[in-house]
């Protein structure tokens, strides 16, 4: 939505729109999963991409919303695909839980209880703060036999959830208890993605399907740190010199990457090589229309040749 007026669909990117595009904008958003990588499978030409978008003196940002890894860990990964980017350059949900707390002044005395991955629980100590759960919690059974009492720690003074492979019901209770019976107790969710990429070769339930099962429990709706939240955006302004209106969102899916530009006032390019397809941005339901859209991103490279 740009003026209450609804977007017009989105128009497929040609040679002529992608050159105006490179001149309104001074930096790329690039969202990672289905853009710039599937599970551990760099998508083709992307290394050619960011190399001319660099030596056109574009600022590069990826920002992604699977916690599962630092950023120290994404900039790993890029580099083992080949791809060098710096971890400044890196913004992931798991950073931006974290520095979702240091902003808002949470007490370094205070414990946070995290269902997720290892990303999250080195994020906090970067920053400073304690956090236990994680993988470590993936091990832990119930059993529900009469008279059990579950003991949760009644420092804990937020609870993060995001992308968790080792979720459990030992997990939902302890997320839920802490939420519902400690004064306070800040409920952060990393992202609501129904679904992503987590191999190469399918899609997998998303942080959102582990966020809702702790909101259900605990009847309380969550503070969204990643896209589409505009918490990352005014945090990633704050860490460049960057405007909105001259910036490009490049992502594959529309309720988190594009709306994730739209709602900061970016410019949006939707790519085909992840988990949107051409019948979905099409669709008369869908109602997320993006400036642009392409194949994948490796399409700049020759739509900026011709
Ligand atoms: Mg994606």
């Amino acid at each position: 939505m740009a003026n209450g007026l609804p977007n017009p669909p989105a128009a497929l990117l040609t040679a002529a729109t992608a050159r105006s595009l490179l001149d309104s904008v001074d930096a790329f958003l690039f969202d990672c999963d289905g853009v710039i990588w599937k599970g551990d499978e760099l998508i083709e030409g992307v290394p050619e991409t960011l190399d001319l978008l660099r030596n056109m003196g574009k600022k590069l940002v990826f920002v992604t919303n699977n916690s599962r890894k630092s950023r120290r860990q994404y900039s790993k990964k890029f580099k083992a695909l080949g791809v060098e980017v710096a971890e400044e350059e890196i913004f992931t949900s798991s950073f931006a839980a974290a520095m979702f707390l240091k902003l808002n002044n949470f007490s370094p005395e205070k414990k946070v209880y995290v269902v997720g991955e290892d990303g999250i629980l080195e994020e906090l100590r970067l920053a400073g703060f304690e956090g236990f759960g994680g993988p470590e919690d993936g091990k832990k059974n119930i059993l529900l036999e009469a008279n059990f009492y579950f003991e949760h720690d009644k420092s804990v003074g937020a609870v993060i959830v995001g992308l968790d492979q080792y979720f459990n019901y030992y997990k939902m209770q302890y997320a839920s208890l802490c939420i519902r019976e400690n004064p306070g107790c800040l409920f952060i969710a990393t992202n609501r993605d129904p679904t992503g990429h987590m191999t190469s070769t399918q899609e997998w339930p998303g942080a959102g399907t582990m966020v809702a099962a702790v909101s259900c429990s605990v009847q309380k709706e969550p503070i969204v740190v990643g896209k589409p939240s505009s918490f990352l955006m005014d945090f990633l302004l704050k860490s460049f010199n960057l405007e909105t209106s001259r910036m490009c969102m490049v992502g594959d899916r529309l309720d988190t990457d594009i709306l994730f530009g739209q709602n900061t006032g970016c410019k949006t390019l939707l790519v085909l090589s992840g988990v949107t397809t051409l019948p979905e941005l099409q669709d008369g339901s869908n109602s997320i229309h993006p400036d642009h859209y392409t194949n994948s991103v490796y399409d700049l490279v020759g739509l900026l040749q011709q």
